[in-house]
């Protein structure tokens, strides 16, 4: 549950004479009134949730060019969504007006084996894209712990990452080209199929992760690599997070490029500890999971290299996975980590902080502190192999969420003086944009703020979303 949302911005309402003329130009059946399918459409898993006044359901390009000609004609805000999976509130129409939902827009137009390219609608399912491409022995490596759920589009936007991204990357690295309709309602196609390409500025890449405020992307040309033949997986502990952290520098160093590496505090541990075979492991363990893949000689060699490693760097324990049933098992104790946190703690707030590798260990330790000020417990797990934690701050009742919403501020201003970021996956949208000035200078901001006005001078496409409004930030 996020407790710090800036306040709801003034709705731009729809009025009934614009609901009917949305019916007469886009059709009847695609504007949708319904109020529980508006109350479904309203939020995301932030926790914030502002009912649009109606939901289009998009089925092709032009019908969204449309929408957003006809939206800039009468001023009314259009917001739009993939999955609903965000974490952010990017996909909250904070202004109201409407919901524009690409799920529908959910097919696989080719697979190009030759070539390693997958061609697909923004509504596709990540795990479905990984399907498909596993299919012809090829491989759609971003893998966002959402991924039944999350859309290629929602991705795109949001530009995702998970566990893969140590080794192969986030959804950046994947997306070649963009068909997008820009909130003027006018249609460009940027990139194209292949893999470099220097070509005037980078559009494509300014799409990715401008989380829907840019133009709403209704076709995507990824790239595909070759799906890995081997695979293994292996869960250490060590006795404290200091030392898994050197391990995890200490692997990296040495060149070897684990497919994940992931890791879990102690708190996180004694939450799944009974889930693993070692007993008692001490107060301070913490636990690394470790994969790589590739060929299967290959794969055998690396896991031999990272045993040896984690032994002389400190493993009181390694738990390598026989098969297929024990790596899902121990993928199993990871993601129930989440799980456990939310099923214990009537109040939590997930950050998704980043901060240089060798950094892991520092705020880490500064926790305890933190908990013993602000009264609550603060989890630490995530991508050790890319600085990314995920720290979930708890707490027992909603008494508790100012001295929460503090400590969230303050371990926010401490990622910063790092030289972290407050976001490594989940974006600004509605709910951090309090935050970008901590992070952006004005400079920065002022520049994003010109090009969303260059992109939207109407502000009709996700209005209220990553900047503050009127200069508090500037
Ligand atoms: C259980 C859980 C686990 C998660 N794990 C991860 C993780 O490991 N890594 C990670 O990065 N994130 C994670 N997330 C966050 C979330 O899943 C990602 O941000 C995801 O990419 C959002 O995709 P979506 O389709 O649900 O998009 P939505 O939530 O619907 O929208 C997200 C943003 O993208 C915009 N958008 C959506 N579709 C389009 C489009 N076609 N064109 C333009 N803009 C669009 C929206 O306006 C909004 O700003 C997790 C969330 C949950 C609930």
């Amino acid at each position: 549950m996020f407790m710090k949302h800036p306040q709801p911005l003034a709705a731009r309402p729809l009025t009934p004479e614009i609901l009917d003329l949305l019916r007469k130009e886009l059709g009847h059946e695609a504007v949708l009134t319904d109020p529980a399918l508006l109350g479904e459409h309203g939020g995301d898993e932030s926790g914030l949730c502002i009912p649009p006044q109606a939901v289009i359901k998009a089925h092709t390009t032009e019908q969204v060019a449309h929408l957003l000609r006809l939206a800039n004609e009468h001023g009314f805000p259009v917001t739009p969504r993939g999955g609903g999976t965000g974490l952010a509130g990017g996909c909250v129409p904070v202004q109201g007006g409407v919901v524009l939902t690409l799920g529908e827009m959910n097919r696989i137009l080719s697979i190009d084996e030759s070539n390693m390219l997958a061609v697909v609608q923004p509504g596709v399912l990540n795990q479905d894209l990984k399907d498909a491409a596993k299919a012809v022995g090829l491989c759609y490596p971003p893998d966002p712990a959402s991924l039944d759920t999350s859309t290629i589009g929602g991705n795109a936007a949001t530009n995702a990452g998970g566990p893969a991204c140590v080794k192969y990357g986030v959804t950046r690295q994947y997306v070649l080209g963009l068909t997008v309709v820009l909130p003027s309602g006018e249609i460009v196609r940027t990139g194209g199929r292949t893999r470099k390409n220097v070509v005037g500025y980078d559009l494509t890449q300014l799409m990715v992760g401008s989380e829907g405020t840019l133009g709403v992307i209704t076709e995507l040309t990824l790239r595909l690599i070759p799906h890995p033949a081997a695979v293994q997986a292996m869960a250490v502990v060590f006795p404290d997070l200091t030392v898994a952290m050197q391990a995890v520098t200490g692997l990296l160093l040495s060149g070897c490029t684990p497919s994940a590496l992931e890791f879990l505090d102690s708190k996180c541990l004694h939450l799944v500890g009974d889930l693993l075979p070692f007993g008692d492991m001490g107060e301070s363990a913490a636990m690394l999971l470790i994969e790589t893949d590739g060929e299967e000689a290959q794969v055998q060699r690396e896991m031999e290299r990272i045993s040896a490693l984690c032994r002389k760097m400190g493993a009181l324990h390694l738990l390598p996975a026989e098969d297929e049933g024990r790596r899902e098992e121990l993928w199993t104790v990871r993601r129930q980590v989440s799980v456990r946190i939310h099923d214990t703690w009537a109040v939590y707030v997930p950050e998704d902080v980043a901060v240089p590798i060798g950094r892991i260990a520092e705020l880490v330790r500064e926790l305890p502190e933190l908990e013993q000020r602000y009264g609550v417990s603060i989890y630490a797990f995530g991508h050790s192999g890319d600085g990314n934690i995920h720290l979930n701050i708890t707490a027992t009742d909603r008494e508790n969420m100012k001295p929460v919403g503090n400590c969230v501020e303050e371990v926010l201003k401490r990622v910063v003086a790092k030289q972290g970021t407050i976001s490594g996956e989940h974006g600004i949208g509605f709910v951090k944009k309090v935050f970008l000035p901590w992070e952006i200078d004005k400079k920065s901001i002022e520049i994003q703020r010109g090009m969303k006005h260059l992109f939207d001078p109407n502000m009709v496409l996700n209005p209220g979303k990553l900047f503050l409004e009127g200069e508090e930030d500037s």
